[in-house]
């Protein structure tokens, strides 16, 4: 084996400036060690200070004066190595989403330190059964006691456990030594990975597919037996079936001697998902999710590493488990927000599994009630294969869904946020003693504005969407602000259609629901679930937990409740304000509304008593309660695809954010405007379509003592984007007028800033 001389070296400081590969010499007694992706220590700088580095190459040639390369100063012993098609995918992660390399290796290799490994030490006698009990006697006439204790275990059991013997036997180490010397055992230790999983005698009992269930199974498997490697797409809605069919192809995954990665929003990784896994594949599966110390989670990468289990289970990081054979990766719940990265690099799950999966031959799995645009987009233009199933498994009652128009409840003097309607069938269910969910789905709310009488909402003429209300403090006093492109208008005193005077900004909120509820249902227990009272760990699960066994009539809460629980008495779910989510302004609004009330509508009536939805809204013909309502994904698909198509965002075309950040309001806003000179030169350049919108302040104009400018850029070739990113990027990080500020960079983000 020939070793090679010289590193490259990434260097572990976070700053644009640095991500650049360093080469160093390799010392002979690294030979061995240093290979690519471990952890080193190198001398860097003009004071040759210290500093971690990871090897990301390795070569023969010098690329500068020989005498200028410094050496390497040692090889990490004991820290976890970066496979070398993760760092290849560290790379892409970087070109495909910006950041540096550094910030991209972190990601691909989130727990860097190793952490000390519990060890388990065990007595194993290695002496024949006869000669020990020869020995025993022989120690009886001596009457040795210890002696005599420890052997008699030892003719009872061939081994035993280490602390047993001294703490619970009560033998002391020269007596172990004595036996040690003597030949008669030996000391073994293992290592001891913790398993978060704790063992469960669940037996699996085996469902016969659905015909539909069939259909997709054979499918997938032909492709994957004849060396064909797609990415699928399951639509199919709770309860359909979908995880009995992901279970049933990594079944055959497995068996071909593959490993799989399986990823669930951490929400949904609750107690009976990680058993239904648990009972088929037993030992061979475990887990990752953000409740772990570091060493669990190192230890889990171990066990993925050493081939000690198949199938790891967990949330976006779950990614980069270290298999060695990766087989297939699937991802339930595609069309989740958190699928995607909020922090530089800011990657999207989906896009990084297909790329593992092309680099290590594995496939891809994508499943949904309510598939993402991007995914069904793709699914359509022949990207991904795609299969439905229609029907839920067991036979469930769908529940009967009112869409409330809360300008009607108005006309006839009912000011109260909960309609006639709701307000009749809470009584009902009070009365046959079975339990309501009240929700307001206000993720995205930012303060619309909207006329209470006729239900018209302030948009912005240019991007579409809704308009902020800017009253208190921030960056414009009693405005309404675009996110997008920054334009601004006053706040109207009536509507400009109808000319009502009940125009203002929307809002509403968990507690003031809570409050109301006990004013007009004084009998009923109500808890109320949302961020202020799940600030501790394991609140979450008291008050699901406190609801599951009928301790309350009423949940209240946001979008937290909707998700991956199953109350089989709840036979009533009421969404407050479903315009909420609906005028979030930003582009995903629509389609965000849509996947919350189909999942609201899924929590009613899951078992034998149908259920029954109430839908309150201002916009009652709105395409995404009307389809939701339905129950018609494709309906809406076609709808909100033109919208996307007219005003060209995702997935019709790309959008990259560039968010500029200074501790200083004026030098954030030159910056700004330097930027979007430094692009649109770039783009007339090029001769590129691309649009460019903004400069604006953002949504969130200053968090911290930090104000936040935004520029966004529409063109329908990412490439393109790419090119202008590292162009930017490049410019940013030498230019004296961008001195200060830093910058971020996302691809098609999930929400505004
Ligand atoms: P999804 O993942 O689409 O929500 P699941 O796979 O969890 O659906 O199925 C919902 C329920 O129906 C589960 O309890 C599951 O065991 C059961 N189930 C699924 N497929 C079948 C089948 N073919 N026969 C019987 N029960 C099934
Ligand atoms: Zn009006
Ligand atoms: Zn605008």
């Amino acid at each position: 084996m020939s070793y090679q001389k010289y590193a490259d070296i990434i260097i572990d400081i976070s700053h644009e400036n640095l991500d650049k590969t360093y080469q160093y010499t390799i010392p002979k007694e690294f030979f061995a060690s240093a290979i690519i992706g471990a952890l080193v220590v190198v001398p860097f700088g003009r004071g040759s200070r210290k500093i971690n580095g990871y090897i990301v190459g390795l070569s023969n040639e010098p690329k500068i004066d020989i005498d200028r390369i410094k050496p390497i100063d040692h090889v990490v012993e004991d820290a976890p190595v970066i496979e070398s098609h993760l760092i290849y995918l560290a790379h892409w992660i970087k070109e495909t989403f910006g950041g540096t390399m550094n910030d991209a290796l972190k990601t691909v290799m989130p727990i860097k330190k190793a952490v000390k490994i519990k060890e388990k030490r065990r007595i194993v006698s290695i002496k024949p059964y006869e000669e020990l009990s020869l020995l025993y006697e022989e120690q009886k006439r001596k009457n040795n006691a210890a002696r005599i204790r420890i052997l008699e275990a030892l003719l009872k059991n061939s081994y035993l456990d280490y602390d047993d013997v001294t703490k619970k036997l009560k033998i002391s180490k020269p007596t172990i030594t004595w036996l040690e010397t003597n030949d008669v055992i030996k000391i073994e230790s293992k290592q001891i990975y913790r398993n978060p999983i704790e063992k469960q005698d669940i037996s699996y009992t085996p469902v016969t597919l659905s015909d539909e269930q069939e259909h997709i199974v054979e499918n997938i498997l032909r492709d994957y037996n004849e060396g064909i490697r797609n990415t699928y797409l399951i639509h199919g809605v709770t309860g359909s079936g979908k995880t009995e069919v992901y279970m049933e192809v990594i079944s055959a995954v497995v068996a071909s001697g593959k490993q799989v990665i399986v990823l669930i929003p951490e929400i949904a990784l609750t107690y009976q998902t990680v058993n239904r896994f648990y009972s088929r594949f037993g030992d061979r599966i475990s887990i990752l999710n953000s409740r772990m110390s570091d060493g669990e989670r190192y230890d889990q990468g171990l066990r993925a590493k050493n081939g000690e289990i198949d199938i790891m289970i967990g949330p976006r990081s779950a990614l980069f488990t270290p298999f060695q054979n990766l087989g297939l990766i699937i991802i339930d719940e595609e069309h989740e927000g958190s699928y995607k990265s909020e922090a530089t690099p800011k990657y999207h799950a989906i896009e990084v599994a297909k790329t593992r999966a092309k680099l290590t031959g594995a496939f891809v799995i994508l499943g949904s009630a309510t598939p993402s645009m991007e995914s069904y987009y793709s699914a359509t233009k022949g990207e991904y294969k795609l299969f439905h199933l229609s029907k839920r498994a067991k036979e469930a009652s769908q529940p009967k869904i009112w869409v409330v128009d809360l300008r009607e409840e108005l006309r006839q003097k009912n000011r109260s946020i909960f309609s006639r309607k709701l307000k009749e069938l809470i009584e009902d269910r009070l009365n046959k003693q079975e339990q309501i969910m009240l929700f307001i789905n206000r993720r995205g709310y930012a303060g619309f504005v909207s006329c209470r009488s006729c239900g018209y909402v302030i948009k912005c003429s240019r991007c579409d969407v809704s308009m902020t209300s800017h009253v208190q403090g921030g960056y414009s006093r009693g405005k309404l602000l675009c996110h997008y492109c920054g334009s601004q208008e006053p706040m109207p005193n009536t509507c400009p259609v109808c000319g009502s005077k009940y125009i203002a900004a929307f809002g509403t909120g968990t507690q003031k629901i809570e409050e109301m509820v006990k004013r007009e249902f004084p009998k009923a227990r109500v808890l109320r679930m949302d961020a202020d009272t799940t600030k501790n760990k394991g609140d979450h699960q008291k008050i699901l937990s406190a609801f599951a066994h009928h301790k309350a009539d009423i949940l209240v809460g946001t979008q937290m409740i909707v998700k991956g629980h199953d109350f089989p008495l709840v036979t009533l779910v009421g969404i407050v304000a479903a315009d909420l989510s609906l005028y979030a302004g930003d582009f995903r609004a629509g389609e965000r509304t849509f996947q919350l009330l189909s999942q609201a509508a899924g929590r009613a009536g899951r078992d034998r008593i149908p259920g029954e939805v109430v839908i309150q809204t201002y916009n009652p013909e709105h395409y995404s309660i009307v389809t939701a309502a339905e129950g018609d994904y494709q309906s809406f698909y076609e709808q909100e695809m033109l919208y996307r198509s007219l005003m060209q965002y995702p997935p019709a075309s790309h959008i990259m954010v560039i968010l500029i950040t200074a501790r200083e309001e004026d030098l954030a806003d030159k910056a700004i405007d330097h930027a979007g000179l430094v692009l649109k030169d770039y783009i007339n350049t090029k001769q590129l379509s691309s649009k460019i919108i903004g400069p604006a302040p953002a949504g969130l104009a200053k968090v911290k003592d930090t104000y936040r400018r935004v520029i966004y850029i529409k063109e329908a070739n990412y490439n393109y984007l790419v090119e202008l990113k590292n162009y930017f990027e490049g410019y940013f990080n030498y230019s004296i007028q961008f001195a200060g500020c830093s910058l971020q960079v996302d691809f098609n983000p999930m929400s505004t800033y």
